[in-house]
């Protein structure tokens, strides 16, 4: 028997990178696992639903469709996420719309339509992917900084809310990761590996998270071995948060 033995998982953005680690982790641990991403093509034994977070319908479908086929629901993990670059002046008010609706107005969605089935759950638990970014002051990156403090604070605020549901949330804020998206952003960068080395030397530790590492984070937020844990946001970023270690001669 382990934690997840029976349990039932929606991950979010579960076809690559940080979600994609975490779907596979919960279903090692014994959950059935479904996805729901704009591309559900994720391996057995995980269940792929096509969703798109920033539509109430698609949300609505998806969410009733992976209830039905896992019987239920006791995890939601609302990873889902898209970035934006640039100083304040970077983004049109329509990206801004299209940024905060994905990031923010998605996990609501997806919560709200996730609620009556985590609360005939005994075990319920919602884990938000937040980001460093919404602790800390980082360059360019005025607009997805803004759509992860909304995360951060929303977390807290569900988190008491639904304290008499017996339903838990918590977030995880993950230093820079080495995922797809991040290998997009540097593929994109004029010199690659000028721009991994800026991102890795950041980080106290001198590296990039991994995508299972934050998985860990996150499944040990929805474990219901984590049963007093709720209204709390872990950091996993090699030490960004807390520690100013001196720089290196
Ligand atoms: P990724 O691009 O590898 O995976 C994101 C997944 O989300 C993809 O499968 C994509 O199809 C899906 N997705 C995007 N828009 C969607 C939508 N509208 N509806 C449904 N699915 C959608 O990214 P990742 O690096 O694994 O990031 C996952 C989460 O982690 C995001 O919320 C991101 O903000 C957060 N995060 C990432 C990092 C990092 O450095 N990679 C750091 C901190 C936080």
């Amino acid at each position: 028997m382990t934690d997840f033995d029976d349990l039932r998982a929606i991950v979010t953005g579960g076809a690559s990178g940080i979600g994609l680690a975490t779907a596979d982790l919960l279903a090692s641990r014994g959950a059935r696992v479904a996805v729901l991403d704009l591309n559900p093509d994720v391996p057995a034994p995980l269940h792929g639903v096509r969703c798109d977070v920033s539509d109430d319908d698609s949300v609505t479908a998806a969410v009733a469709s992976a209830v039905s086929s896992l019987g239920g629901l006791d995890v939601l993990v609302n990873n889902a996420g898209i970035g934006a670059q640039g100083d304040v002046t970077a983004n049109s008010s329509d990206e801004w719309h299209r940024v905060l609706d994905v990031n923010v107005v998605g996990m609501a969605r997806v919560t709200s339509a996730a609620l009556p089935a985590l609360r005939d759950s005994l075990v319920a638990s919602v884990v938000n992917t937040c980001s460093i970014a919404a602790t800390q002051g980082l360059p360019n990156r005025v607009l997805y900084s803004a759509s992860k403090g909304a995360v951060l604070s929303f977390t807290l605020a569900m988190a008491t809310d639904h304290l008499d549901d017996g339903i838990r949330v918590n977030c995880v804020c993950p230093g820079t990761a080495d995922t797809p998206w991040v290998g997009r952003l540097l593929a994109a960068a004029a010199d690659p590996a000028a721009e991994r080395a800026a991102l890795a030397a950041r980080q106290p530790m001198g590296r990039l998270v991994t995508a299972a590492e934050v998985a860990q984070a996150i499944a040990y937020l929805a474990s219901p071995l984590s049963s007093s844990t709720t209204g709390t946001a872990l950091p996993v970023d090699g030490g960004m948060y807390g520690l100013r270690p001196r720089p290196k001669a």
